[in-house]
């Protein structure tokens, strides 16, 4: 038999009774087996096994056999009869030894009428109950409740008794007495139930909102796993994303977004239409990546070692980008400054871009900004919009895996703006550090951290490239290559990579020195080395394809056989004319591709004063002309009226390639100089400027290119600004040392020097 001594706990005979295990003793619990017989002791206060007395039971005690608990860490007690407790003896160890005595019950109870009150008590439970989600249940635990002391020990925990009033009731022998105790302890239990409940109804709506909003959820799952099973073609999909947006180190918000987006392509199902476009959604967020890559220390050696290799000269842009490499290691950032290579066709600003990459071990990415007129192009399109894509920054961003790639903006000085907003502004929010830590793309919605990336732009020219973009950019300026210099790059980098391309080796094709050079100087006209770089890929092609062929196993190139292989006639430079005649001076241009000269010619015709312009910079000459005519009748004033008796006509005439730029103004003013002197000037002699009305000359911009085409046209004067002197600085030795520069400040001097 076990002693267990119980508090403030309603015991009563014939229920079930459970009593969790910590309230019993350690050796009391050992023997617990189910059937043991059991006395229940109620203390008349809360006491441990050290404290214990004789006094310290009541007298009544309820006795009962251990039964199977339905519950972890409960013991439950199928009571039986209640007895008396006669004697208490304490041991030594702590033992209980009792000596009890059967305490009968008088049973004055009517049963018919106990089952009627029983019915009632029920009834008014099960009302209570069903306020409650699933409180219906109740009721199938009603049904076995067969007696008030049943219904008690079942819910005691919510019965609110004192020690006193539970002793009471156990010692109360009129059964009748007995029920009607318990009866009105309920009755109350269930008043204070409503109230509460009542109370509750008002003050935890919000309680109830949240409880719902779990239970609806559960629900959902419930039935999307339903579903899942109806449609295991979909839960692949679903699953998938659910992984990789857990995995993925995405922010807050992204995530909520993914998640979004992963609910609607649940609720939506493979055949719907919207299907395809979550889940496009979801594949392009996902594939991103959302880690912030450490910066890494950089050694400047390795970096200038890369850089070497794969590109020949440019030393000073070279030295520049080492610099930001040191300046990035310094700050441990993996940004800087965004530099802006400016240049022609072909002078390696993209390819440069690419190594940087490589020398920085760092991931790179190449985005054409040409043609983009569109905010959505670079920003992306809102996902409403039917077709909708991400902008080229962050799919750009996405095909490089990483969260810093090096970024090439290529062409920014295409992009023009149109009614679809302007492109250049989103563009500033890109590269703008204050804004870049939050870029949003339209398409992706969610705030996505650009300051990592290295973002280098690459432009031909600076003047479209719009104000605010350029003053955050450091502009570096690449500079043609002199046929030597091309020589170089396509006997070190260029050829070999070709014949590596193609399959080619030294054993299957030769090109003599000669025939090289003649290809740079006769096959190509331009500053940097894309055009060379196609006749050699050809040279390449065509050995392929006689080494397969079989016809010949080695094919040399030389001076006499080039055009033959090339199959295309030689570029005619512009090349300056031998004949002298007043009105002709030769001028200057920038092209896209690089420099080239240029012929003004003005004639007098017999007229009244009209001014006729021709070819090729027709447009942007008016002005020019206009400030050269007033400019030479100023200082002529004797020979003003030649321009109101006659007509003058002035022409430029069409060249291969097309050139730009007004800087031609102290040329016009000069021929018109000539043209009313009557005096021929040296063709030999070239010049280029801008003017003022008052005759200052003023600077111009792609000198070095210019001066390379005047060399190479067979020109041996040249004129140049004064404020352009310090360029000289960026134009080759080979190009100086043929040329005889003159720097002029005023019109007056350039006369002095080209009519004498
Ligand atoms: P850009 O971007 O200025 O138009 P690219 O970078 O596309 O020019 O260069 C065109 C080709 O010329 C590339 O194959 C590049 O490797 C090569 N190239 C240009 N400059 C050099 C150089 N200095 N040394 C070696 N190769 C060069």
């Amino acid at each position: 038999m076990i002693v267990i001594p119980v508090y403030n706990k309603l015991v009563l005979p014939e229920a079930t009774t459970y009593i969790l295990n910590d309230e019993i003793s350690e050796k009391n619990l050992q023997e617990i087996k189910e059937g043991e017989k059991v006395i229940l002791l109620l203390l008349k206060k809360p006491e441990t096994e050290e404290t214990l007395n004789a006094e310290s039971f009541y007298q009544v005690g309820v006795s009962g056999v251990v039964g199977k608990s339905q519950f972890e860490n409960y013991t439950a007690i199928e009571t039986e009869k209640r007895v008396n407790i006669d004697d208490v003896y304490i041991g030594k160890n702590g033992d209980i030894e009792l000596s009890i005595s059967k305490r009968e019950d008088v049973n004055d109870i009517d049963e018919e009428e106990l089952k009627g009150r029983l019915r009632q008590i029920k009834a008014a439970t099960l009302d209570y109950a069903k306020q409650f989600q699933g409180g219906q249940m109740a009721a199938v635990v009603l049904a076995r409740w067969t007696s008030f002391e049943q219904i008690a020990s079942s819910v005691s925990m919510w019965l609110t008794l004192s020690n006193e009033e539970r002793y009471e009731i156990i010692r109360e022998d009129s059964k009748l007495t007995r029920s009607q105790m318990i009866e009105k302890v309920l009755y109350e239990a269930l008043e204070i139930a409503n109230l509460n409940q009542e109370a509750n109804e008002v003050t935890n709506k919000d309680y109830q909102k949240l409880y719902r909003e779990s239970a609806i959820k559960k629900q959902m799952d419930y039935l999307q796993k339903e579903l899942d099973e109806m449609h295991p073609e979909n839960v692949s999909d679903i699953q998938k994303f659910q992984k990789k947006i857990e995995a993925s180190k995405m922010n807050d918000v992204a995530r909520k977004e993914a998640n979004k987006v992963l609910n609607r392509m649940k609720q939506e199902g493979q055949n719907s239409s919207e299907y395809g476009i979550l889940y496009d959604y979801l594949d392009f967020v996902t594939g991103l990546s959302w880690e912030t890559e450490k910066a890494k220390k950089i050694d400047l050696d390795y970096a200038s070692e890369v850089l070497d290799e794969e590109h020949f000269g440019m030393e000073k842009v070279k030295d520049r980008v080492i610099q930001q490499i040191a300046v990035m290691n310094l700050k441990k950032k993996q940004s800087g400054s965004i530099l802006l290579f400016i240049g022609a066709p072909g002078t390696g600003k993209t390819s440069i871009g690419q190594n940087i990459a490589k020398a920085l071990k760092r991931e790179y990415v190449r985005v054409s900004l040409g043609g983009v007129r569109d905010e959505a192009d670079i920003r992306g399109h809102r996902r409403t919009y039917i077709g909708a894509m991400p902008g080229r920054i962050m799919d750009g961003i996405s095909k490089s895996g990483v969260s810093n790639p090096v970024v090439v903006l290529d062409e920014v000085d295409k992009i023009a703006s149109s009614y679809h907003g302007d492109p250049a502004s989103a563009l500033l929010e890109v590269l703008d550090p204050e804004q870049n830590h939050t870029f949003t793309d339209h398409y992706m919605n969610v705030p996505y951290d650009l300051s990592n990336v290295m973002f280098i732009c690459t432009a031909n020219s600076l003047e479209t490239i719009p104000e605010p973009l350029l003053n955050r950019m450091e502009v570096i300026q690449f500079q043609g290559y002199t046929a030597t210099d091309k020589f170089q790059i396509a006997r070190k980098h260029l050829l070999p990579k070709a014949m590596k391309a193609m399959g080619v080796n030294e054993k299957h094709l030769e090109i003599t020195d000669d025939a090289l050079m003649s290809i740079i100087e006769n096959y190509t006209m331009e500053s940097g080395v894309r055009g060379l770089k196609k006749r050699l890929d050809t040279l390449c092609r065509i050995t392929a394809v006689e080494l397969v062929k079989g016809t010949e196993d080695k094919i040399t190139v030389t001076v006499d056989n080039v055009k033959a292989y090339l199959d295309a006639k030689p570029i005619r430079h512009g090349k300056i004319i031998k004949e002298k005649k007043p009105g002709i001076v030769t001028g200057l241009a920038w092209t896209a591709a690089g420099g080239d000269i240029l012929f003004i010619e003005t004639m007098f015709t017999p007229g009244n004063g009209k001014v006729i312009i021709t070819g090729q910079l027709e447009s942007v000459m008016e002005e020019s002309v206009k400030v050269a005519i007033s400019l030479v009748k100023s200082i002529y004033p004797d020979k003003a009226d030649l321009f109101k008796e006659n007509d003058l006509h002035i022409h430029i005439p069409e060249g291969a390639v097309k050139k730009d730029g007004p800087s031609a103004g102290i040329t016009l003013t000069t021929a018109l100089a000539s043209l009313i002197q009557g005096k021929a000037i040296s063709p030999e002699l070239a010049m280029t400027g801008e003017i003022s009305l008052r005759g200052k000359v003023m600077p111009i911009g792609g000198l070095p290119e210019k001066l390379m085409a005047a060399q190479r046209a067979g020109v041996t004067t040249v004129l140049i600004p004064d404020d352009n002197e310090i360029d000289l600085e960026d134009v080759d030795d080979e190009v100086k040392d043929k040329l005889e520069i003159k720097t002029v400040k005023t019109i007056d001097e350039v006369l002095g020097i080209a009519l004498g």
